[in-house]
């Protein structure tokens, strides 16, 4: 397995991995790799001739509040893993690299105004990133909770997308309204990638894969189950006829709100391309949820089939 850490490195090797016609398959990642990253690996392996992986912790995607710094940085481990899952090449590129020159949303220069002529007409050394941005489902859910999150992700999975130009990229259904956005920005963009979107991995006792589950101590791990546990109760729930959204947002809320350890973010059924609530279910509506354990905030979410 290659690893480039540059961008004209990285387009160089990807033009050459597609030259015999090989399909490139891409799954981009923030690294601290688990199963679930490595399920993507393996949906590309098996669908793709040439599979690149990045690891970027996107500074645009985090609030100023939120775990930058402190996010899990693991890349001999994840290279390790990574090239046993055959993957031919690892972009792993510094910050600077994707946005040169840019100081971003955590720097005190960005949001910083001039405040005298001098500082006005002197050369700038940092710019604003452009930004790649789906308005309308990029602010709710998560982005009401997150402001500038999706574009943040928006933006740098469109450079991505740029440098690597991959025939299909992979991305997990744990992340469903992220999975929703790229899909709208692919459409509306016309960028000749193709979406997979793979099944959530889960623990054997439900609880999603998460780089974040790291932060949880064993008390709050044990409590985080009660997600999954939830989202069962409303798929029990629909599969018995239940079809009214509102009740069965209701059930799974009050299934969270009775663990003292779980403090509830949101509980929703939605439409899957809108994501929208929606008052009677639909084959295929999503159900959405976020709650904090401690300081740590988890999603999970689940696909209803109704026949
Ligand atoms: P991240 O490194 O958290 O940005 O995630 C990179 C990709 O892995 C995204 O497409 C995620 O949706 C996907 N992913 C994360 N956790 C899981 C999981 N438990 N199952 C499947 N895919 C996942």
């Amino acid at each position: 397995m290659k690893i480039l850490h540059t961008v004209d490195e990285t387009r160089a090797a990807c033009r050459l991995g597609k030259r015999d016609g090989a399909l490139l398959g891409f799954v981009p990642t923030m690294g601290a790799l688990h199963e679930g990253h490595l399920s993507l690996v393996r949906a590309a392996r098996s669908q793709a001739g040439f599979v690149v992986a990045s690891i970027f912790v996107n500074p645009l995607q985090f609030g100023p509040q939120e775990d930058f710094n402190r996010y899990p940085r693991t890349l001999e481990r994840d290279s390790r893993l990574l090239e046993s899952e055959g993957v031919d090449l690892l972009f792993a590129p510094a910050t600077e690299e994707m946005y040169p020159a840019t100081a971003g949303p955590q720097s005190s220069v960005a949001s910083r105004r001039p405040e005298k002529q001098e500082e006005i007409d002197a050369p700038l050394d940092y710019r604003q990133p452009t930004f790649v941005e789906v308005p309308g489902l990029s602010e709710k859910l998560e982005g009401r909770i997150r402001p500038g999150h999706f574009r943040g992700v928006t933006t740098v999975v469109s450079k991505l997308f740029h440098i690597l130009e991959p025939d299909i990229a992979f991305f997990g259904q744990k992340d469903a309204q992220q999975a929703v956005i790229i899909q709208r920005m692919v459409d509306d963009l016309n960028l000749p990638t193709r979406i997979v979107v793979c099944p959530t991995v889960r623990e054997a006792d439900g609880l999603a894969l998460s780089s974040r589950n790291v932060y949880l101590n064993p008390q709050q791990r044990q409590a985080a189950t009660v997600l999954y546990r939830a989202l069962m109760r409303v798929r029990a729930l629909a599969k018995a006829g239940e079809r009214s959204a509102a009740d069965l947002s209701a059930a799974g809320r009050e299934i969270i709100t009775a663990e003292p350890m779980a403090r509830l973010d949101y509980f929703e059924v939605i439409h899957p391309q809108t994501l929208d609530p929606i008052g009677e279910i639909l084959d295929g509506a999503l159900v959405v949820t976020a709650a904090y354990f401690g300081k740590t905030r988890l999603i999970d979410n689940l696909v209803l089939h109704v026949n």
